[in-house]
Order: C-alpha cells, then sequence, then structure tokens
C-alpha cells in the first residue's frame, strides 16, 4: 500500500464539511494518480464545488472541516496535509502547483483590465520576469491554449471575447505556474454547445501534453464521459458510485445514478 501511495498526487480521506450544525459534505475519498483525470458528477448542491474548494483552500471561513478530514498532496516524495498547513503555506502550494478554472469566466476576469495585464498578475505571484519577459510568456500561453491573433487578446478587455476565448484566457491563467494539479469546476457549462467540445479537446490536450493530473467537475455524465477514465459520483453530500467511467456509463449500480444518465439531454 505505502508503495502505491507515491502514484498519487492527491489523497482524500473522509472529507466532512458543515455549515452550523449542517453537514453538507458526507466523508468523501479518493485518490487521483499521478497524470490522470478524476471527474466527479452530481446534481447541483451534492458537494463538488465544496469539495474542490477544500483541496484549494478557498472555502469560506463559515465552513468547518471535521478534524478527522485529510487532505493528501504530493511535494517531491512526500504526502503533505494540506489541512494541517498555514494559509501562508497552503498560498505557497496553491500558487506554485495548482492551477483552477471555475464556471463563469466573465465574473473570474476583471472587467477594467486588459487580458494580458490579468495573465502577468497571475504569472507574477510565482515568477519574478522583466516587463517585456512577462508579456512573451503571456504571448506564450495563449499561444499554447490555441487563441486567435494573442496580440490582439493581450491588449484586448474581458467584454471584447467570446465566451469560449474568456474560457481560453482563464486556461493560460491557470496553467501559468505549470500547475502539477488542475482543478476545472464545471469549465464548459456557462459555454455555448459548439465552443464546450473544443474546450474539452483543449484541456485533454494541455493535461497530456503537461503530465498534469486533473479534477474534472460536472454535473454532465456525458462531459465527464470525455474527459475522464475515473468518476465520483456525488449525492447530497454523499459519494454514491466510483470507478471506471464506462464501467459506470453502461453499468451503473446505484438509482441515483441510472437517473442521471437518463436525464442526459
Ligand atoms: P455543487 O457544486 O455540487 O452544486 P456545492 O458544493 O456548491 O454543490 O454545495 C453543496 C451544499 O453545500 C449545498 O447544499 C449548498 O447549499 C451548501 N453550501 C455551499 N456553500 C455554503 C455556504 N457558504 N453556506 C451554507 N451552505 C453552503
Ligand atoms: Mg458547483
Amino acid at each position: 500500500m505505502q508503495n502505491q501511495d507515491s502514484n498519487y498526487i492527491i489523497q482524500v480521506k473522509n472529507l466532512s464539511i458543515s455549515f452550523g450544525d449542517k453537514q453538507v459534505l458526507n466523508n468523501v475519498s479518493f485518490n487521483v494518480k499521478k497524470g490522470d483525470t478524476l471527474g466527479i458528477v452530481g446534481e447541483s448542491g451534492s458537494g463538488k464545488s465544496l469539495t474542490s474548494l477544500a483541496v484549494m483552500g478557498l472555502l469560506s471561513p463559515a465552513a468547518k472541516i471535521n478534524p478527522e478530514s485529510e487532505i493528501l498532496f504530493r511535494l517531491q516524495d512526500e504526502m503533505v496535509d494540506l489541512l494541517k498547513l498555514s494559509p501562508k503555506e497552503l498560498e505557497k502550494i496553491r500558487g506554485n502547483e495548482m492551477g483552477m478554472i471555475f464556471q463563469e469566466p466573465m465574473t473570474s476576469l476583471n472587467p477594467s483590465l486588459r487580458c494580458g495585464e490579468q495573465v502577468e498578475e497571475a504569472i507574477k505571484l510565482h515568477l519574478k520576469l522583466p516587463k517585456s519577459q512577462l508579456k512573451k510568456e503571456v504571448i506564450s500561453l495563449f499561444e499554447q491554449v490555441k487563441l486567435p491573433n494573442p496580440e490582439r487578446i493581450y491588449k484586448a478587455y474581458p467584454h471584447e471575447l467570446s465566451g469560449g476565448q474568456k474560457q481560453r484566457v482563464m486556461i493560460a491563467m491557470a496553467i501559468s505556474c505549470k500547475p502539477k494539479l488542475l482543478i476545472a469546476d464545471e469549465p464548459t457549462t456557462a459555454l455555448d454547445v459548439t465552443v464546450q467540445k473544443a474546450t474539452l479537446d483543449l484541456l485533454k490536450e494541455l493535461q497530456e501534453k503537461n503530465g498534469m493530473s486533473m479534477l474534472f467537475i460536472s454535473h454532465d455524465l456525458g462531459v465527464i464521459a470525455n474527459v475522464c477514465e475515473e468518476v465520483l459520483v456525488m449525492f447530497r453530500g454523499d459519494v454514491v458510485e466510483q470507478g471506471n467511467v464506462a464501467t459506470i456509463f453502461n453499468n451503473p449500480k446505484e438509482n441515483y445514478t441510472k437517473g442521471l444518465i437518463a436525464c442526459r439531454p
């Protein structure tokens, strides 16, 4: 068992979260292997975002994490419990090892700052570069996420871009620190169907090329099946089913999962 652990980038054990006396996440446990993508699927309110925010250390102060919970993250050859770190230590790991993209690129981007400057700010958090180098780095990131005309995007304000382009700027920002783990929380939900597929393809390509691990959250099992091999099915704070996506998709054991599949558009 000890040897197998060296395959993991992250191991979440018995993660439970309460607000006041209401427990909303119940003993959630999962592992993500280095270079793999784990999907988390479940209807709205099932605890997917709370799980990802806990991993990032970005829960609101009102959220109380049960003391038995562990979130072990790989730093070189040891697993460090993120829940036992100081806010400063956690910030450093978040800045250097993790990236995150959310559902709404519009609310994550600052409307009054040019896209290039926003990515520069993200780079500056973990890298000291002279101004001219910074711009080069941004243009290179825009090329990696396949944004057309990177020079134009660099100078553009968010409202001048399409939804898919804004999400690509967010992805550029998230991968700017060359993260070991990328957390994508409903990254295509707010996008037109036509750009969803292209965005998923890009994420898959970046994940493979950079050897990144990914935690991919969606309420749509079809989207998960497109990107992930393993999936965690959540319902009202519980993990109801876990395993290979194709197996669960073709032969769901739990009624809830059967419902999720039946409800697909
Ligand atoms: P999902 O991402 O699966 O839609 P969330 O993780 O956002 O679900 O939320 C899980 C549950 O936790 C929901 O029932 C939600 O109402 C509750 N919750 C989330 N954030 C808060 C909060 N700040 N205060 C109280 N309850 C919250
Ligand atoms: Mg959510």
